[in-house]
């Protein structure tokens, strides 16, 4: 091992963000109190949205708004294989039917070209996700989603703080959804949000947190099946001073980004820096990039290896949810979706955080290059 290890993520954590956290542990307001307010108020604010519902996760800010557009048993929803296994557990968790589509090259979002032909009668919704923060096609999934009168659901958990055209990811559809674990660009430890213009999403969200209460009920009165996805305003506080500082992390990501896309440059016959999105401000939520196509997946694999015998954080982001153990039962395997399975094969994800020195970074590619050399 050469110098010190270095993560693949690592949360950035200040004083102030600190001194928030301890000023609701001495207030004694520690749940559904003026903090969760607050978050809501300043997430809604950030993004544009008309309301925001604070949540556990990502993953229960997905199950909600899946449970708020009434999907259920037999349903299918549209989504992408190439992605964190919570976008299309969630239907799951609701009896429901991912139908995955395929993705464009470009941009690792599901291709819109090909939802027409995946389109039943059964279908209630598209969810698709901004991939490492590469927005999807919103505006061709809007329309889609229109002519066919089904819902679009925006799995935003990795690009909070990307926009197109001054419009915040999360936006784009029905609902968006927000991941505030500690790898994402802003953490609460654990912690997720939904944001909507439509009432009713934010009306059933609010609801379904808190054990299907809704606000005018007693405690104990319950007016529909409910869940405890409630987020405590001691996150809730860290979430506040979290999103103040979302400027300096995406200025300090896109930084770093640059750093990656001038050190690798010169590997560009065998690896290819993450590509950078026309028209995208991108906030970066990982670092991802690919092996040219005279490298295969054992390659990447034998690279990976070598980044983590060398204490370097890295990961093969993802594999394709399709060839999981999981979705395999439900009859899916090798071939079903052939550009996510060979993008899928190639990718890099490299150490990323708002904390990473220019040092680092070049230290990584030292590392990359070592590794590439060994090939
Ligand atoms: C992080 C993430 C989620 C949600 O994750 P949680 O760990 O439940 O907060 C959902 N979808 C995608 C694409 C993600 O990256």
């Amino acid at each position: 091992m050469s110098g010190n290890p270095i993560p693949l993520s690592s949360p950035d954590i200040g004083e102030d963000d600190i001194r928030a956290v301890t000023d609701v542990l001495k207030s004694g307001r520690l749940s559904l109190g003026p903090q969760l307010q607050a978050f809501e108020a300043a997430m809604a604010a950030y993004t544009g949205a008309k309301y925001a519902v604070a949540v556990s996760s990502g993953t229960s800010a997905l199950h909600l708004c899946i449970r708020a557009l009434g999907i259920g048993e037999g349903d299918e929803v549209i989504t992408t294989p190439f992605s964190f296994i919570a976008s299309a557990n969630c239907m799951l968790f609701e009896k429901a039917v991912p139908r995955f589509v395929d993705i464009e090259p470009a941009t690792f979002c599901i291709d819109p070209a090909k939802i027409e032909q995946a389109i039943t009668k059964k279908t209630k919704a598209i969810l698709a996700v901004d991939v490492f923060g590469y927005l999807a096609d919103w505006e061709t999934l809007g329309s889609i989603a229109k002519k066919h009168g089904i819902a679009l659901i925006e799995d935003s958990c990795e690009s909070l703080g990307s926009a197109r055209g001054g419009r915040m990811a999360g936006t784009f559809g029905d609902c968006g959804t927000f991941a505030f674990y500690p790898n994402k660009q802003m953490t609460t430890g654990e912690g997720g949000m939904i944001v909507t213009n439509r009432e009713d999403i934010a009306v059933s969200a609010r609801r379904e947190r808190n054990q299907g209460r809704d606000p005018e009920n007693a405690w104990l009165e319950h007016k529909s099946l409910g869940f405890n996805y409630r987020l405590s305003d001691i996150q809730c506080a860290l979430g506040i001073s979290q999103l103040k500082r979302m400027p300096e992390f995406i200025h300090k990501r896109r930084q770093i980004a640059e750093w990656y896309k001038e050190e690798l440059e010169p590997l560009n016959e065998h690896i290819r820096p993450a590509p950078v999105q026309n028209g995208v401000d991108i906030s970066w939520f990982v670092y991802v990039a690919h092996l040219t196509a005279r490298h295969g997946q054992k390659a990447r694999d034998a690279l990976l290896a070598h980044l983590r015998a060398h204490g370097i954080g890295c990961n093969n982001y993802f594999p394709p949810l399709h060839l999981q153990p999981l979705y395999r039962t439900q009859g899916h395997g090798e071939g079903d979706f052939p550009v996510t399975e060979k993008i899928a094969e190639r990718t890099v994800a490299l150490p990323f955080s708002s904390r990473l020195s220019r040092a680092e970074v070049a230290s990584v590619c030292r590392i990359v290059k070592d590794g590439i050399l060994r090939l």
